[in-house]
């Protein structure tokens, strides 16, 4: 059985004072007893502070990026020890982001997926085609593709915890999301390839995101497909009623 993760992506967002108002009033917002497991993403300045408070209201805490180095001359990168010296257990890898604006390469990617999983990190792993991929017919080929990258050389050993996000580009920050359907159809294919890499039992553990303008008014429709495990969610992420609203309409009724 795979539980329900929502995971929300803060991106550059939030000083302290708004950090801690959203971890402070969440624990009264959620529903009593949810059956999700829950993780905020917020930037590194933010993680310190934020992890007992997020702790107490039974949230985890992710980064948004880790370097594969341990440590040294690399201005301006962090390494997994100090993500988990703050109190992350997982850690967003390959946002599409990061691949456009920053020009992160999948060869890149693929050293922090095997940083992150030598060092216990969970990784979040993005992937997700462009609109004009989409409309070339190219969608499966692109995800393909990336996966394959972002996994090479890395063993099954810790990969159950292994988390994917589909995340079509087109779909990220836009307010237009991929249909139920549609993002199914992906992440059986995603599964699918698991499977070839990995073998059926670790492909059925492996839990996969959709991520791309979900709100409260679509979260249902997502969570209801088979091969979709909980949602990637960047700014509805940002107001904690809407992101426990979220959580509220993703249980199961
Ligand atoms: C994201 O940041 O990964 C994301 C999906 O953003 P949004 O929910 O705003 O589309």
């Amino acid at each position: 059985m795979r539980v329900t993760l929502i995971a929300g992506n803060w991106k550059m967002n939030k000083l302290r004072k708004e950090a801690v108002a959203f971890a402070q009033a969440l624990p009264a917002l959620l529903p009593p007893g949810h059956s999700s497991e829950l993780l905020i993403c917020p930037p590194f300045t933010l993680l310190w502070e934020l992890q007992p408070l997020l702790a107490k209201a039974g949230v985890k805490m992710g980064a948004q990026d880790l370097f594969w180095e341990d440590n040294g001359a690399y201005t301006g990168e962090i390494s997994a020890s100090m993500l988990l010296d703050a109190g992350c257990t997982h850690v967003i890898i390959g946002h599409s982001e990061r691949r456009q604006v920053i020009g992160e390469s999948d060869l890149l990617i693929n050293k922090k997926m095997h940083k992150a999983c030598q060092e216990g990190l969970i990784p979040i792993l993005c992937i997700g085609e462009t609109l004009e991929e989409r409309k070339a017919g190219k969608a499966e080929k692109v995800v393909a593709g990336q996966l394959k990258q972002a996994l090479a050389g890395l063993s099954s050993d810790r990969m159950d915890k292994l988390v994917i996000a589909y995340e079509p580009v087109w779909a990220i920050g836009t307010g237009v999301n991929a249909s139920g359907q549609d993002a199914q159809n992906i992440c059986a294919f995603i599964r699918g390839q698991l499977e070839e890499y990995y073998g059926s039992q670790l492909a059925a553990a492996v839990r996969i995101l959709y991520g791309g303008s979900v709100k409260e008014e679509n979260i249902k429709e997502f969570l209801q497909q088979a091969d979709i495990d909980g949602a990637l969610i960047g700014g509805a992420s940002l107001d904690a009623a809407v992101f426990a609203n979220i959580v509220r309409l993703g249980e199961n009724d």
